[in-house]
C-alpha cells in the first residue's frame, strides 16, 4: 500500500491513480466468525472490544458495476463497531449470510471475517463500468446507506428500502481498513477545510442527527423549539447540539461530567444538566418506574429554560426513555435511533396519549440527508466533533472506550494517513472556521 500512499501525498492525477497497481491484500480490522461465541457468559459491560477487534491482511475484493474501491485515508469508531466486536444484539455475521442470498456480488460479503467501519474518506482508486458521477483521484467522504437502487421500496425515501443496510456493519469490506468497497451512491466530497482524520469522523453521527431534527422525515425542529439532547457531548449528540444552536432553537444538553459539561457551554449550550450530579434514578431497586423522578427531571429541565421540552432527542434508551417520553411538551415529539442501555422499553401511556405527543422512529439517512448534512461541514457551517486519533492497529482500544463511555465526541482512526492533520486543501475556509471551534473537543 506504500506506493498508493506516496501517489496519493505526491499528488498523483485521477489517470496515475487509476493505473496504479493494486496490492494482493490490505490491512484491515475484522472480527472473525470462530469468536462470536467469545462472550457467551459475559456481562454485557464486560464484553471486551479489544479480544475481538483484530487487524488483519484480507485479500482486495473486486468491485461490482456500481462500485468504487477507496483508499481509506483515514475513518472513525461508531458505536455499531462496537456492538459488533461484542456480537451483540445478534452477530453481524448473520447479516453478511443474509445478505449473500441476494445476488452473485452480495455472495463476496459472506466471509468467515467481517471487517467493520461505516464511516471513512480517502481517495478513490477505482470505479465500476456504470459509475458516472466519480472517478479515480476524487477526495470523499463516505456515508454508511447501502441501498439497492434496483428495489422499487428504496425510491421515496432509501431508508424505507427493502433491502437497506449499513456499510461496515450489516455489509462486508467497512471502513477501518486501508482499502474500501462502496457503493458509488455512498459518496460524498471530502470537505477541504479539514484533515483526513476531521473529515472521516462525521457522516454517520452527523447525518443521523440531520435526519432526526432537521429532516422532514424527523422532528422537524423550529426557531425557538427547546430540545432536550441526552449524552450532547456524545457522537450523535454533540452534533444534535449544533443543529439546534444553528436553527435557532434552545437546546438543554444532558451529560455525566464537569468538563463535558465544560464542552457543552463553550459550544454556546446555555441550559446543560449533569446526570451524574443530579442522581436520577428512573427505575426504582424493583424494577419499576420512578415517577417522582421523571417529574424532578422535568423540573430541572423548567428551571433552565422555563418550559417543557417541544423534542427529545432521545437513544439511551431503556434507562432515559420513560423519563424522555414523560417530559416532552404537551404536542411534542420524542424522536429516537437507539437503545444504548437496552431495547426493551417502557413508558406511562397516559402521559403520551392525553398530551398528544408524538414518538418518531429515526435510522440513520437517504443519500440526499446525508449529502445535506456534509455540506453543512463542507460550508464550515458544522464542526467535527473529534476528540482523539488512533492508529489503525489500536481499533481495539478505541472501541473498548466508547464501549465505556470513557471519550467526547468522536474518536478518529488513521488508516493509510500517517500524519494528523494531513489532508487540508482549503486553508482560507480552516482560518474563518478557525482551530478553536475545530479542536474544542480535543483531549
Ligand atoms: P456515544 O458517543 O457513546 O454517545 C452516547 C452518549 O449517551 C454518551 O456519551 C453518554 O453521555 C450518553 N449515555 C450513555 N448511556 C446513557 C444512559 N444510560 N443514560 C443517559 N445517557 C447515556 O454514542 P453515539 O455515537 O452518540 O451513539 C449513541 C447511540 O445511538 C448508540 O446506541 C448508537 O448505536 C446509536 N446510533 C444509532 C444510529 C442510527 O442510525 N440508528 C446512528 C448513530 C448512532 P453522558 O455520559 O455524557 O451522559
Amino acid at each position: 500500500m506504500r506506493h498508493i500512499l506516496d501517489a496519493i501525498n505526491n499528488g498523483a492525477t485521477g489517470e496515475q491513480l487509476a493505473n496504479i497497481p493494486l496490492p494482493d491484500a490490505y490491512r484491515a480490522a475484522v472480527i472473525e466468525k470462530v469468536d462470536a461465541g467469545m462472550f457467551a457468559d459475559v456481562p454485557s459491560r464486560d464484553k471486551d472490544p479489544r479480544k475481538s477487534l483484530k487487524l488483519r491482511e484480507v485479500p482486495v475484493p473486486e468491485i461490482a458495476h456500481d462500485e468504487a474501491l477507496v483508499a481509506v485515508m483515514a475513518s472513525s469508531i461508531n458505536f455499531n463497531t462496537v456492538w459488533s466486536s461484542v456480537f451483540e444484539p445478534v452477530s453481524t455475521f448473520t447479516s453478511l449470510t443474509r445478505f449473500a442470498r441476494e445476488s452473485a456480488w452480495s455472495k463476496r460479503h459472506d466471509l468467515p471475517y467481517h471487517v467493520v467501519g461505516s464511516d471513512g474518506c480517502g481517495v478513490v482508486l477505482r470505479v465500476g463500468s456504470a459509475v458516472r458521477n466519480w472517478k479515480p483521484g476524487d477526495r470523499v467522504t463516505i456515508h454508511c446507506n447501502h441501498v439497492d437502487d434496483q428495489d422499487p421500496s428504496a425510491h421515496d425515501d432509501s431508508m424505507l428500502g427493502a433491502n437497506q443496510r449499513i456499510w461496515g456493519y450489516e455489509t462486508n469490506f467497512g471502513g477501518l481498513a486501508d482499502l474500501t468497497v462502496v457503493k458509488a451512491n455512498q459518496l460524498m466530497p471530502k470537505p477541504a477545510h479539514l484533515s483526513w482524520e476531521e473529515s472521516a469522523v462525521n457522516a454517520l453521527c452527523n447525518s443521523t442527527s440531520y435526519r432526526m431534527l432537521v429532516s422532514e422525515n424527523g422532528a422537524r425542529m423550529k426557531q425557538g423549539d427547546v430540545v432536550l439532547i441526552w449524552g450532547a457531548t456524545g457522537g450523535i449528540g454533540a452534533y444534535a447540539v449544533q443543529y439546534v444552536l444553528n436553527g435557532g432553537g434552545i437546546p438543554v444538553g444532558v451529560v455525566s461530567s464537569p468538563d463535558k459539561a465544560r464542552i457543552l457551554k463553550d459550544m454556546g449550550c446555555e441550559a446543560v444538566i449533569d446526570r451524574s450530579k443530579a442522581g436520577y434514578e428512573f427505575w426504582d431497586d424493583d424494577d419499576t418506574h420512578n415517577e417522582a423522578e421523571w417529574r424532578r427531571f422535568g423540573g430541572d429541565i423548567r428551571s433552565l429554560v422555563g418550559e417543557d421540552p417541544d423534542i427529545v432527542f432521545e437513544h439511551p434508551g431503556r434507562s432515559t426513555f420513560g423519563a424522555s417520553m414523560y417530559v416532552a411538551k404537551k404536542g411534542g415529539t420524542v424522536v429516537t435511533c437507539a437503545a444504548t442501555s437496552g431495547y426493551m422499553m417502557e413508558f406511562d401511556n397516559r402521559f403520551f396519549w392525553m398530551r398528544l405527543k408524538r414518538l418518531v422512529g429515526s435510522h440513520f439517512a437517504n443519500y440526499r440527508e446525508a449529502y445535506a448534512a456534509n455540506r453543512l461541514i463542507a460550508k464550515g457551517m458544522i464542526d467535527p466533533v473529534l476528540s482523539q486519533t488512533f492508529a489503525l492497529d489500536q481499533v481495539g482500544e478505541a472501541a473498548y472506550q466508547v464501549h465505556r463511555n470513557m471519550h467526547e465526541g468522536k474518536i478518529g482512526v488513521l488508516c493509510l494517513a500517517q500524519n494528523e492533520g494531513d489532508g487540508v486543501t482549503d486553508v482560507e475556509l480552516r482560518s474563518q472556521v478557525g482551530e478553536v471551534r475545530l479542536r474544542r473537543f480535543r483531549r
